[in-house]
């Protein structure tokens, strides 16, 4: 059964999976005896949201229960009873996934034959304007920290598009944004984490101590401990941005100035870059102003003349080009209201060295926090259209920069053809700001772009088809030998993640894991060690 559900998952087919077993009386028995602060539930409706992701392309068996624990005692409490339960001799099959918000793809927070800890229930910021940190409880969802750090003039430097995950579910992944390539993943500023590993050891770590385990669970996948606390680094909030966006006809071009803009010294930079392909040229207005990206509309002002290009964008500009694939370029140049009369004069000198089509730059202004808000508005929007909790069979992939010429030509545009609905984005990042301690799979070069294919099913194309298009992704990616890595991989079992990792990669976390969660008992929806299917 295990080996049919992997092959019809591997086929694209959206994946019901009930096999029951149930709870033994030894288990049972152990998790009635718990004392905790908080509470653990075996039925309702907190077992039937462990249950679904924001991928909802799997259902697997629910949790056998959910922890919803009010302290990291709690926490560490029962991962260490199902450790000491798994030992020879006894015969627990019980497992513990810690779920941030649920914003897996592929049931990577979820636990079919365990229990799941819901880190929601665990939260808790403070922040230290004097030493530039916030401690941050693992369940807090990132909105929530930049609201707490900027009561004190403060925010996080690095971050996601979206703020509505939580910190221990990012930080186990990398989190990345357009300031990657500036200050590094999220997991490139963290000062200290506490951690429960898999032998419910409540662990402080940081680069000076414990440092193994500070590296292993950044973009560790869950693998070595639960994240219970994060110290996360800050800096003076800037209050406004100049948000702009260009479009470019050549991916050659576009991908150079992308390249050339994360190349640039700090202080003579954006402080922001990613990219956007969009294959449909006709539509390419509407794709513009309806883009998930799309900031609330009286946000919205032209402002051409002053950087020396055309007032707005047209129809003609755009459609004079013979491109079937076109790419948005958006950047954006953070400031302090005291700036705001040197501000367009900055930025038109950053924009200037730019070969975008010139007509086609379109700028706004919006304070800071509605900038790193900005997809909550297209979360609204698709919510009000019942078009966020469906299924979404999104791919994401690290390219090297090497490569990124070959993928545009196959897969933006041969391969996209029949696309969903949904943001297609890329932009670079440098090597040089990712730390090699950490556990995260990056390629081998310098630089290498982040691909994400944010689709959902649509007239277009349906979540099975967007599947298949996915595995015929990574197809062309081995046999060109891209060297991609997934990033929020979706991989079965120890061969696949070999490949991942790379051989040293692969050693170092077989290691760790065999140090910090020698029973295999955590995270087994990510199917690496156990696997949940
Ligand atoms: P979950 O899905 O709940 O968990 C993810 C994994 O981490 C699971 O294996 C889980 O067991 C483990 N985990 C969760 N909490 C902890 C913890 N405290 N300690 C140890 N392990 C833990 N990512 C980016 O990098 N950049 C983006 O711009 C970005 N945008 C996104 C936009 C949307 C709309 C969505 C849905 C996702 C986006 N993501 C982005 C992906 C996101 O980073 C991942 O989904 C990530 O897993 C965080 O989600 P979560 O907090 O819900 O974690």
């Amino acid at each position: 059964l295990l080996i049919i559900s992997r092959l019809l998952v591997a086929l694209g087919a959206n994946l019901q999976l009930q096999i029951s077993s149930a709870l033994s009386d030894a288990d049972r028995a152990f998790l009635r005896s718990l004392k905790l602060d908080g509470t653990l539930v075996f039925e309702g409706p907190d077992i039937n949201d462990a249950t679904v992701d924001f991928g909802r392309l799997l259902t697997l068996q629910p949790p056998r229960a959910v922890l919803k624990p009010a302290s990291v005692r709690d926490v560490a409490q029962l991962v260490r009873g199902i450790y000491l339960m798994s030992a020879p001799g006894n015969s627990t099959t019980l497992t513990v996934a810690a779920r941030g918000h649920g914003h897996s793809i592929h049931g990577q927070a979820q636990a079919s034959d365990g229990v799941v800890v819901d880190m929601s229930s665990l939260r808790g910021i403070r922040v230290v304007p004097s030493e530039l940190y916030a401690d941050v409880r693992g369940g807090e969802l990132w909105i929530d920290v930049l609201q707490a750090a900027l009561r004190e003039g403060l925010a996080p430097k690095s971050w996601t598009d979206y703020l509505y995950l939580s910190v221990g579910g990012t930080l186990s992944n990398a989190g990345i944004s357009g300031q990657a390539f500036l200050h590094g993943p999220q997991i490139s500023n963290v000062h200290q984490l506490e951690i429960v590993t898999g032998k419910g050891e409540v662990v402080v770590c940081s680069e000076k101590e414990n440092s193994d385990l500070f590296y292993g669970a950044l973009g560790g996948l869950g693998q070595f401990g639960i994240i219970t606390s994060a110290r996360i680094a800050l800096e003076r909030a800037p209050q406004r941005v100049k948000w702009v966006r260009a479009i470019y006809s050549d991916f050659d071009t576009f991908r150079k100035d992308q390249e050339y803009l994360i190349s640039q010294p700090r202080g003579r930079c954006f402080d922001y870059v990613e990219g956007f392909v969009v294959s449909d040229s006709e539509n390419l207005l509407d794709n513009w102003r309806s883009s998930l990206f799309q900031p609330a509309h009286d946000h919205i002002r032209t402002r051409g003349s002053e950087l020396g290009v055309q007032e707005n964008i047209t129809s003609r500009s755009i459609n004079s080009t013979d491109a079937t694939v076109l790419y948005y370029l958006e950047v954006a140049k953070n400031y302090m209201e005291e700036e705001a009369d040197i501000v367009d004069g900055m930025l038109a000198e950053l924009l200037a060295p730019l070969h975008c089509i010139p007509s086609s730059i379109y700028s706004t202004d919006i304070s800071y926090v509605d900038f790193l808000n900005r997809v909550h508005v297209g979360e609204m929007k698709l919510r009000a259209q019942g078009l966020w909790d469906i299924p979404h069979p999104w791919l994401n992939l690290f390219i090297p920069a090497s490569k990124i010429v070959e993928f545009d030509k196959v897969v933006f545009k041969c391969m996209l053809g029949k696309r969903g609905a949904g943001p297609i984005i890329v932009y670079p990042m440098n090597r040089s700001k990712w730390d090699e301690r950490t556990s995260v799979a990056i390629p081998q070069e310098d630089k290498f772009y982040l691909v994400a294919l944010l689709r959902f099913p649509s007239e277009m194309a349906n979540t099975e088809e967007l599947l298949q298009q996915n595995e015929a992704i990574l197809q062309f990616c081995r046999s060109a030998r891209i060297g991609e890595k997934q990033y929020m991989p979706r991989l079965y079992g120890a061969a696949e993640w070999r490949v991942q990792f790379g051989e040293s990669k692969w050693a170092t976390f077989v290691r760790r894991k065999a140090l910090y969660d020698p029973s295999s008992i955590l995270a087994p929806g990510q199917n690496m060690f156990r696997c949940n299917y």
